[in-house]
C-alpha cells in the first residue's frame, strides 16, 4: 500500500510574515490529515521558518531545486547537505519551471536527483510533456525518456529512492487540469516503464500528479489507481485550500 503524499511547491511566493502565517495556518489545520503524508517546499530563504515551525509535527518540508555540487565556488546554489542540515526530507528536482528557464536537461535533473539520494533526501522527481508534446502525440516518448535519464544514471534502484510527479506543463498554473483519465494513462505508463526493470520497485514507488489540482478536483484525480498523491502549486499558498486537497487524500 502506497501512503499518499500531497507536496506544496510555494515556487517564488510569499514574504517572512505570509511564510510564517501559511506554516503556522497548515500546522493548525493538518490533525484532520491521518493517512497521507504532508509536505511543504518554501523558497529556500524560508527554510529556517518551517524547521523551526514545524519540528514538532507530522508535515515535512523540503526544497524546490538542489546543486549537483556538494560545496564550493557555485555562487547561489545550495547543496543537498544545506537542505539536510535544516532536516529537509524532501527536495524537488527537474520541475517544468527549471527544465525551461534554466535549460536544466534530462543528464543535469538525473544528475540532481543523484545529489540529492547522496545528502539524504528524497527526490521528488518531476516529468511532463509541453502541449505542443502532447499535440504531436509523443507524451509517452518524452516522458519515457525524462524517466529513462535517471534509470540510466543510477539504475532503477536510485529511481525508486524517490517519488516521482507527472506534471503536464499545459496544466501547470494554467487552471487547465489533465483529466483524471489522461493523467491516470500517464501514470500507469511511467510505473510500467519502471516494471520493466523491477516490478517490485514499480509497485512501491509513488507517482504524484501535479497541474492545477485543487480542492474541487483533487478528489477525482486521487480516486485513480495509480495517483499516489499531489505536487500543488497555487493551490498550496492557501492553508484551506491546501488542506481540503490534503483531507480529499486520505479518502
Ligand atoms: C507545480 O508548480 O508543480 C504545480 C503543479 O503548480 P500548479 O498547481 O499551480 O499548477
Amino acid at each position: 500500500m502506497r501512503q499518499p503524499l500531497v507536496a506544496g511547491n510555494w515556487k517564488m511566493n510569499g514574504s517572512r510574515q505570509s511564510a510564517i502565517e501559511l506554516l503556522n495556518g497548515i500546522k493548525a489545520g493538518i490533525s484532520e490529515v491521518t493517512t497521507a503524508e504532508v509536505a511543504v517546499c518554501p523558497p529556500s530563504i524560508f527554510i529556517p521558518l518551517a524547521w523551526r515551525t514545524l519540528a514538532d509535527t507530522p508535515i515535512a518540508w523540503g526544497g524546490q531545486d538542489v546543486s549537483v555540487h556538494e560545496s564550493g565556488a557555485y555562487t547561489g546554489e545550495i547543496a543537498g547537505s544545506m537542505f539536510a542540515d535544516y532536516d529537509c526530507k524532501y527536495v524537488i528536482v527537474g520541475h517544468s519551471e527549471r527544465r525551461t528557464y534554466h535549460g536544466e536537461s534530462d543528464t543535469l535533473v538525473a544528475e540532481k536527483f543523484e545529489a540529492a539520494r547522496k545528502a539524504g533526501l528524497i527526490p521528488i522527481f518531476c516529468v511532463g510533456e509541453t502541449l505542443e508534446e502532447r499535440e504531436q502525440g509523443i507524451t509517452e516518448q518524452v516522458v519515457g525518456r525524462q524517466v529513462d535519464a535517471v534509470i540510466s544514471r543510477g539504475g532503477v534502484g536510485l529511481l525508486a529512492q524517490g517519488v516521482v510527479a507527472y506534471e503536464p506543463v499545459w496544466a501547470i498554473g494554467t487552471g487547465r487540469t489533465a483529466s483524471p483519465e489522461q493523467a491516470q494513462d500517464v501514470h500507469a505508463f511511467i510505473r510500467a516503464r519502471i516494471a520493466a526493470h523491477d516490478p517490485e520497485a514499480a509497485a512501491e514507488v509513488r507517482i504524484l500528479y501535479g497541474g492545477s489540482m485543487k480542492p474541487g478536483n483533487a478528489a477525482e484525480l486521487l480516486a485513480k489507481p495509480d495517483i499516489d498523491g499531489g505536487l500543488i502549486g497555487g493551490a498550496s499558498l492557501k492553508a484551506a485550500d491546501f488542506l481540503a486537497i490534503c483531507t480529499a487524500a486520505n479518502a
